[in-house]
């Protein structure tokens, strides 16, 4: 792994990760491939639109089809025809949310099978041995990650649990040589709690760092705060993640405090339920007063979609349930992130962040596409 920073503007970095398979420009979007798609994509779309990596789900995909089925027919990137970087996640915070009953232990955590109720075991090093079985190139921690809801002496152990974790993640990592290792930070809104888990993690060394535990419902400026007295933190030379975020808005005022990396479903879900994402703010296209407007999503964006089809059309294929409508909100959200990361990216080169970031402010709360 490589990691150059190539430009700053106050705390904003913009760089390059170059992986094995591929260079991926910082500040950057991973579009979500839960169970090795993007959903409504095709991979060499999801390219054309910007993508240099994209995530999967380790725990969606030890359950179906099985990492070792996927290893038996040559590896994930080759499964879903995908042959850039791909980051896997522990599939910590999945078996903590989705599964059914979970029994969490210092060993790890066992869980039921939300698609068939089966019993299975995840810890650190299973975690990790399933993202090598993959063929991933950036591995994550195993993780124990606490609720928004969470009382602090619970955040606290879960911190501390994570830190056992990535311990013992490291040491499962470093039995074969494949990929790099991300370590990933916790404790909630605690700034103590936060202040420990990086300097412990920093004892432990990883070849990049991801800051876990936000966009669990907290609002914007608890995570902001959070970032605010961290990101600074984590050693300069290595790549900073915020995991699951986020919406426009998060991941400008996450690159302004320092982050590299993003992922999240909100461009690809909203595409399947009839949210378009823009430069001015949102747009649902389910409204009855888009049935007879011929204008396109946004006049600004030069996507397929908006160069080729009009509210109306938009209007009525979602509202007739046509898969048509998933493919061109998706392409049109996917096309955004990936231009909103290209602006940041050229804004911090030209040390002009703060100016972006007011200007995007300002067009994101108009709303007058609405
Ligand atoms: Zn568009």
């Amino acid at each position: 792994m490589n990691f150059k920073i190539k430009g700053t503007d106050g705390k904003a970095r913009v760089g390059e990760l170059i992986l094995k398979r591929g260079l991926i420009k910082t500040p950057a979007f991973m579009p979500v491939g839960t169970a090795a798609t993007v959903k409504a994509m095709l991979p060499e779309n999801v390219k054309a639109l910007g993508a240099d990596i994209i995530l999967c789900n380790t725990y969606h995909l030890m359950l179906r089809p099985g990492e070792n089925l996927i290893n038996n027919l040559g590896g994930l990137h080759k499964f879903m025809n995908w042959e850039r970087p791909i980051l896997t996640d522990s599939g910590g915070f999945q078996v903590m949310s989705l599964s059914g009953l979970s029994r969490k232990s210092e060993e790890g955590v066992e869980f039921r099978s939300h698609i068939d109720g089966k019993k299975y075991f995840l810890s650190p090093e299973y975690s990790i041995k399933i993202q090598k079985t993959l063929g991933s190139d950036i591995i994550m921690c195993f993780d124990d990650c606490a609720s928004f809801q969470s009382k602090k002496n619970d955040v606290a152990d879960s911190m501390k649990r994570s830190i056992k974790w990535a311990l013992r993640s490291k040491e499962e990592f470093e039995l074969t040589n494949s990929g790099i290792l991300f370590g990933i930070q916790q404790g909630g809104i605690h700034k103590d709690l936060r202040d420990e888990s990086i300097k412990r993690l920093l004892d432990i060394d990883f070849q990049g760092y991801a800051v876990g535990g936000l966009a669990v419902g907290e609002p914007q400026a608890e995570m902001f705060k959070v970032l605010d007295s961290t990101a600074d933190k984590f050693p300069n030379n290595k790549p900073r993640y915020l995991m699951g975020v986020g919406k426009p808005d998060d991941i400008v005022g996450a690159v302004l405090r320092g982050i590299d990396m993003f992922d999240c479903v909100l461009p690809t879900r909203s595409g399947r339920t009839g949210q378009a994402l823009s430069r001015r703010g949102p747009i649902n296209i389910k409204n009855s007063k888009h049935k007879k407007n011929s204008s396109p999503l946004d006049p600004d964006c030069n996507c397929y979609t908006c160069l080729n089809y009009s509210r109306s059309y938009l209007h009525h294929v979602f509202k007739s349930g046509e898969i048509i409508s998933a493919i061109l909100l998706t392409w049109h959200n996917l096309y955004y992130y990936q231009e909103l990361m290209n602006d940041i990216r050229n804004a911090i080169k030209n040390k002009k962040l703060i100016e972006y970031s007011k200007e995007f402010y300002k067009l994101q709360n108009s709303r007058d596409l609405l």
